[in-house]
């Protein structure tokens, strides 16, 4: 593979093409988050906020929307949606501002493409109860991850543990990246614009994932499916963040940057919107 070629490639391809993948790609961002703390350090680096001030308060919610934007960005990456060149970049840019780093959003989304609301392969299945949902995507992401690499490279003992290692490795990066931006942010911006922020952005992140499989209308567990959704606070999301409530289109065409912007006379009738208070 040229230099080339491998800064671009996407990591759900890299990933089933070399089973150290994933260890090398977390591996690589421990060593670089580590790199950063050093520089600080060595460099007595000021943190960028001091104490708390009153529009931490409007950088909040600011913030919240950066990271959610971001997720969105990032979404649209893993489908190479952005020019050909550019979309590993950004979204490994925008992974480490969401802390939860490019890999794990492109290996498990393509993982949710493939078994969209199969309950078992599903990596973020929904229930009628969003807290529910909220609370088996936390638990379900990282063990689908694991499953990826079992259905890919074989459920061995040997794989097992070494994917153990892996998550170890993994869980490290993320503690070791959220203290290189505690150090540059400054504790108190952190704890109180950063965290909550990104926290948000999570939790906005599951609720599209909830409201769009048609969780939002569903009584039973068991009528989800991807949806159309624009009307009221969902119409205000589409435009925001790039359609993104118009998920019967986008698991239809993923290919479209904005599934808003759907071309009839191109790609057929478009799946009407459900109302998204189940009029
Ligand atoms: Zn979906
Ligand atoms: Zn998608």
């Amino acid at each position: 593979m040229s230099a080339a070629a491998f800064i671009t490639a996407h990591p759900v391809a890299q990933f089933t093409k070399n089973r150290h993948f994933y260890a090398y790609y977390d591996g690589f961002w421990m060593l670089a988050s580590l790199a950063a703390v050093a520089l600080m350090v060595a460099a007595k680096w000021q943190p960028l906020f001091g104490a708390p001030q009153w529009w931490f308060a409007l950088a909040m919610p600011a913030m919240w929307f950066c990271c959610s934007w971001a997720h969105l960005t990032i979404h649209n990456c893993t489908h190479g949606n952005l020019p050909k060149a550019i979309n590993r970049l950004v979204g490994e840019l925008l992974g480490v501002l969401v802390v939860v780093r490019f890999a794990s959003w492109d290996i498990i989304h393509m993982r949710h493409h493939k078994y969209s609301d199969d309950r078992e392969k599903d990596p973020h299945p929904n229930f009628v109860s969003f807290w529910k949902t909220v609370s088996n995507t936390i638990v379900m992401v990282e063990k689908q991850l694991f499953q990826q690499y079992f259905d890919t490279w074989g459920d061995t003992p040997e794989n097992r543990r070494a994917e153990k290692r892996r998550a170890w490795v993994s869980y490290g990066a993320n503690i070791v990246l959220l203290a290189a931006w505690f150090m540059f942010l400054g504790p108190w911006f952190f704890l109180l614009v950063f965290a909550p922020a990104n926290l948000l952005a999570g939790l906005f992140v599951i609720h599209f994932n909830w409201s769009t499989h048609n969780a939002d209308r569903a009584k039973v567990d068991a009528d989800f499916r991807p949806v159309n959704l624009d009307s009221g606070y969902y119409w205000l999301g589409n435009r925001l963040f790039f359609g993104i409530y118009m998920h019967a289109n986008h698991h239809t065409n993923p290919r479209l940057a904005n599934p808003l912007f759907w071309d009839e006379a191109k790609l057929g009738p478009m799946e009407p919107c459900v109302d998204a208070k189940g009029k």
